[in-house]
């Protein structure tokens, strides 16, 4: 059959490809050369409708801008009132001592207006034609806003609420207009620029700048804005009432008012998506916070030929007053202040770049468009939207994101901006039922087509040369001849006929069947193993843990992964028991009863029976069946508490090795291997050490590391032999998950912990993670390999994983969660229109035992700007970057050292745009990059986290436990937990279907009269406020007060009114976006647990010492200039 029915050409942009009903190898285009059957895989539908024509090299790409990126402006003179005297109890955590409201200038609101994404998505998208403005005059006024936020609260919008953080005691319910927001004092309103500021007359190069945040600009003569300034994005709606009001404020209208007017009159409806509500805000932070870090060490040298800002041309600045920071530009108002006033607030939480606000944008923005790959260079939007991708040549996305996608031509450009190329890469990873999975691409016993110098594999950037007849590779530009059966013609453009019949020549993801060539002793593979091992040992039989697991098993076994339609699955079973001696057990289907046989030397492990170990599920269920109900009543009364591990590990590898399979073990254990046996283990977690040096706290290095090398040389071997390894701990103390989670970790497997496991409580969670496990559709015995072309190359990589070369990613196993990051560096010169290309390609074996290898390409751009660079960065993938860095460094250098070096480069990133890319500006100005105005408050929530800077509760098993999590974790993962996502659950019409909008992760935005849901991937919190109605509680909780609410809940009652209802539907959807069960824990307002949740709230100062958002801000701004002077 010849499916190529279409008229060959390459069709022309926008127009709607036919649909090819079988993608069949064998007849391209009527070619009759081809070698290769036909194959039976799933229709190809071809490119897309809309498909654009891009020439073969990839040479398609967005239309190069050459205007500095857009900028948010943080203007933040803070060093002027000293970093260190954050905290002392004012704006963020609202002391209990002040009893002046929440502060919040004219400038506060715009990051939640629409207009911030006006701004922001042409700089992602690069869709506009003229040069974006320079920068984005967002300031945050920092020392200004102390003052001038002081005598200019701002209003909060009707309807929203916004309480302060100390001065209302229990108010409940919404904040009244007239309250002490209601006017505005204008004659304490800063001086707002007109120059910017006037309504309408703005051109957009003014305008753009003040748009991207909300800032207020420095005092310094730098004009002010006034929060709604800008024009109307075109086609933005504005939901505000008339603009007739002059003195009206809402959080949305883009609307440029007159200076010191904002604040009086009736407030308009907010956005419904945006602006945290906050009606009767009462909480205050408990606790009271020391001052803040001390300023920090400088950093070597500041930049070479750093332009002074400070020798701007500019207004002429007013003299400092006294402050503590020589350098700090003082506020005009300052003098104008009541000295009380004047150590209020310095910045208004709200002007400073609001996670909520970008993602929020990024959804309106990009959401309802499918993602369409086939420009190069394109930053695909952020993991938080959901939108759909549509592959016409590069990566989706979903397998591939890079920290930028336009890529520094020389190294010294690359070591100026200090923003780390690298590519976080998911080659398995699961796609929503819309997106079809790679189509598999059989070129029978030639194989794949490869360049014959760097072996890279038929790509769409490959171009064919010479009427077809050879081809020059897109790598290493070596010139390759055609085979025969391959040969195809030219269009005009240069690009084969059959492009688009052939998923390797139009697509960006496929695979390729793997010859014999490509596998191990030159022998296809057999289908893969899962052998359980479970504990057996008193701990685990008293919890119930090994009857649950043994129930759970029966019904488990027939949801093993399965290919395409496959009536059962090809993976055979095992099963051992152990504690200090192993018990395997014989299962063939002959058997009427199981048969154990018990291996007690564990210091040679050996497996005592290989026939009837490893059996197909169905033929030998009866035995299986009745083997896992025996299980429970052998070890019913056992006595033994002492276990073995390494010998655990090393008996599955063996059975694998004597099977000659690859496969997965599912280890579930509960304490310390103490038995004499290899891999036995000492405690060596010292509380009493922890907790009373400091400095021993935080070189904890050694306590990251294992104990023994044996789990590493166990590890190599199960590598080789394709055994991945899933840990499933049930601690009750500490078990050395640093250790343990070591074979884990190198074979690609993953680490589950439950502390203090008991059924009734954990089996919910537990029986979730394991039965997604079970089913997850893996890799096995799989090779990773990352080609590039010539100028970078990958050099170094993260995740979970083993290299016995410096290129060769091996993976025993490799599961549609886990990711690998890749670093780049530059080996030589890259050029603007070549760009620069990456090539995934992992080999791997099936679940059903078929040899494959799955090809990934992404073209990105390439600059000789460092504006491109910064035009074009994706910070969710910095964070994700940034994070495994550091996780790594921990093994090597004190946590201090490592925290220091974070805040170092990203102090360098944002100096070198601040130098190279922003508009001349005071130097009090903190100025982001568009693209990275969220990378300080991500960043300074990997500072704080329990890895980096670890609270005094937190255990050294729960430290390793994270760290190990993370290593492996995509860009969706790493962002939410590291910025937890809190939803007001009462806040929106109970009726209403969609997810309700994030708010900060603030203690100042939980309001006492509403329960919030937050969640980070790993934990679920349903928090509770004091002051919800009656209500409310009684048709969640099924009590009659809140007093009655059982703190620590983890189940909610199921009750038959629509609130229960919306509720629980919620925490059901979240738990179904995450990769593990989130156990709920509900948490009431002053409750004990309440120290818990609030180590969520990240961008409060935490308690083990971890700044505040703004006080990170602050720090930062001061590293920058520190840099720039
Ligand atoms: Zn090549």
């Amino acid at each position: 059959m010849n499916v190529n029915q279409s008229a060959p050409p390459v069709p022309p942009i926008g127009q709607p490809q036919p649909i090819y009903p079988g993608y069949h190898q064998s007849s391209y285009g009527g070619q009759p050369g081809s070698t290769a059957p036909p194959t039976p895989y799933g229709a190809y539908n071809g490119p897309v409708p809309g498909y654009q024509q891009t020439p073969p090299l990839g040479m398609s790409r967005a239309p190069p801008s050459s205007g500095a990126p857009p900028t948010s402006t943080a203007q933040a003179s803070c060093g002027q009132a000293g970093y260190g005297q954050f905290g002392q109890g004012d704006i963020q955590n609202g002391p209990s001592s002040s009893t002046v409201p929440m502060q919040r200038l004219p400038g506060s609101q715009p990051f939640r207006s629409p207009l911030a994404s006006a701004v922001s998505q042409p700089a992602v998208l690069q869709s506009y034609g003229p040069p974006p403005p320079t920068s984005t005059q967002v300031t945050a006024q920092l020392a200004g806003m102390q003052i001038s936020g002081a005598m200019a609260p701002a209003p909060p919008p009707s309807g929203l609420g916004y309480g302060p953080p100390t001065s209302l005691a229990s108010a409940s319910g919404s904040f009244p207009n007239s309250g002490p927001y209601g006017s505005y004092p204008q004659g304490h309103a800063p001086p707002i620029s007109q120059a910017q500021g006037h309504p309408g007359v703005q051109p957009p190069q003014q305008s753009a700048p003040l748009r991207a945040s909300s800032f207020t600009p420095p005092a310094s003569g730098v004009p002010r804005m006034p929060s709604m300034t800008g024009p109307l994005p075109p086609g933005q709606g504005f939901g505000g009432p008339p603009m007739s009001q002059p003195n009206h404020v809402s959080s949305a209208p883009p609307q440029v008012l007159p200076p010191g007017t904002q604040m009086t009159g009736p407030q308009g409806p907010p956005p419904p998506m945006h602006s945290p509500q906050q009606p009767g805000y009462q909480l205050q932070q408990n606790g009271s916070f020391g001052p803040g870090r001390g300023p920090q060490p400088n950093y070597g040298s500041p930049y070479p030929g750093a332009p002074t800002f400070g020798s701007q041309p500019g207004p002429p600045q007013p003299l400092p007053p006294k402050r503590l920071d020589p350098d700090a530009i003082p506020s005009p108002q300052l003098n104008e202040l009541p000295p009380q006033q004047k150590t209020r607030h310095r910045i208004d939480p709200d002007a400073i770049p609001s996670p909520i606000q970008v993602i929020e944008d990024d959804r309106n923005n990009r959401g309802s468009e499918p993602f369409v790959t086939g420009v190069r260079g394109q930053v695909p939007p952020l993991v938080t939207t959901n939108f759909l991708v549509k592959d016409q040549g590069n990566a989706s996305p979903r397998y591939i994101r890079c920290t930028s996608y336009n890529i520094p031509c020389t190294s010294d450009m690359a070591k100026q901006a200090q923003v780390p190329l690298a590519a976080v890469i998911k080659p398995l990873a699961k796609l929503p039922p819309e997106e079809a999975s790679p189509y598999v691409v059989d070129h029978g016993e030639s194989g794949p087509l490869r360049c014959n110098r760097c072996k890279a594999y038929m790509c769409p950037f490959m171009q064919f040369i010479e009427g077809g007849r050879r081809f020059q590779c897109c790598f290493c530009s070596c010139i390759n001849d055609v085979p025969p059966q391959y040969f195809q013609h030219l269009d005009h453009t240069g690009r084969r006929v059959d492009a688009y019949d052939r998923p390797e020549l139009s697509l960006g993801s496929y695979e390729f069947l793997a010859t014999v060539d490509y596998c191990k002793n030159n022998k296809f593979p057999s289908p893969p193993a899962f052998i359980f091992m479970i504990d057996v040992s008193y701990n685990a039989i008293r919890t119930g843990l090994v009857r649950l697991l043994c129930e759970e098993l029966k019904s488990l076994l027939d949801y093993l992964p399965r290919e395409g339609g496959a009536e059962e699955s090809a993976i055979h079973v095992g099963f051992v028991t152990y504690n200090k001696v192993l018990h395997f057990y014989n299962v063939k289907s002959s058997l009427a009863q199981p048969q154990m046989m018990v291996v007690s030397d564990v210091a040679d492990m050996f497996v005592p029976l290989l026939d009837g170990f490893l059996v197909n599920v169905n033929e030998s269920r009866a035995v299986i069946t009745s083997l896992l109900d025996q299980i429970p009543e052998i070890f019913a009364d056992t006595r033994e508490t002492e276990t073995v591990f390494a010998p655990v590990i090393q008996a599955g590898m063996e059975a694998l090795k004597a099977a000659e399979c690859s496969g997965k073990l599912f280890l579930f254990h509960t304490s310390l291997p103490i038995a004499e046996a290899p891999g036995k283990l000492k405690n060596r977690d010292d509380r009493k050490l922890i907790n009373t040096d400091k400095e021993k706290v935080w070189d904890w290095k050694t306590l990251f590391q294992p104990q023994t090398g044996v789990y590493q040389t166990l590890a190599k071997e199960c590598v080789a032999q394709g055994c991945c390894v899933d840990l499933f701990l049930f601690p009750n103390q500490y078990v050395d998950v640093a250790t343990l989670s070591v074979v884990p970790q190198l074979t690609g497997g993953s680490v589950y912990k439950y502390a203090c496991f008991q059924v009734e409580n954990d089996q919910e969670r537990f029986l979730s993670d394991l039965r997604r496990d079970v089913q997850k559709v893996v890799g096995f015995d799989a090779v990773m390999r990352v080609r590039t072309s010539t100028g970078i190359r990958a050099t170094d990589f993260f995740g979970c994983f083993y290299m016995s070369n410096t290129t060769d990613v091996e993976l025993a196993g490799l599961d549609g969660d886990k990711t690998v990051t890749v670093e780049f560096k530059h080996d030589d010169r890259l050029n603007e229109e070549s760009g620069a290309l990456l090539q995934c390609a992992l080999l791997y074996t099936s679940c059903a035992g078929q040899r494959r290898l799955r090809i990934h390409n992404l073209a990105l751009n390439c600059c000789t700007q460092l504006a491109d660079l910064y035009r074009n960065c994706e910070t969710d993938t910095l964070i994700n970057y940034m994070a495994k860095f550091a996780y790594r460094g921990v093994l090597n250098s004190p946590v201090k050292t490592v925290r220091d070096t974070l805040i170092t480069q990203c102090a360098q990133i944002l100096a070198c745009y601040r130098k190279n890319c922003a508009s001349p500006s005071s130097a009090g100005q903190l100025i982001l990059p568009e693209c990275m105005k969220l990378l300080p408050v991500y960043l300074n929530c990997v500072l704080k986290s329990d890895v980096l800077q670890p609270g005094a509760e937190i255990t050294t098993d729960d430290r390793a436990y994270i760290r190990q999590l993370v290593t492996s974790m995509d860009v969706a993962e790493t962002n939410i937990f590291f910025y937890p996502r809190l939803l007001p659950l009462t806040k929106s019409p109970i009726e209403s279907t969609t997810e309700p909008p994030a708010v900060r992760a603030s203690e100042e935005r939980l309001s006492s009269g509403d329960i919030y849901l937050l969640e980070n991937g790993l934990n679920l919190f349903l928090w509770v406020g004091a002051s919800v109605q009656q209500g409310v509680v009684q048709s969640l909780f099924n009590v009659a007060s809140f007093s009655q609410i059982t703190s620590g809940l983890s189940v909610l009652p199921v009750l038959d009114n629509p609130l229960s209802k919306k509720v629980r539907g919620l925490i059901d959807s979240l738990r179904a976006q995450r990769s593990r069960y989130m156990k709920l824990i509900v948490v009431k307002q002053e409750d004990k647990l309440e120290m818990l949740f609030k180590n969520f709230l990240v961008e409060d100062k935490s308690l083990s010492g971890g700044e505040s958002y703004v006080d990170f801000l602050c720090h930062m701004h001061k590293e920058i200039r520190q840099l720039l002077s």
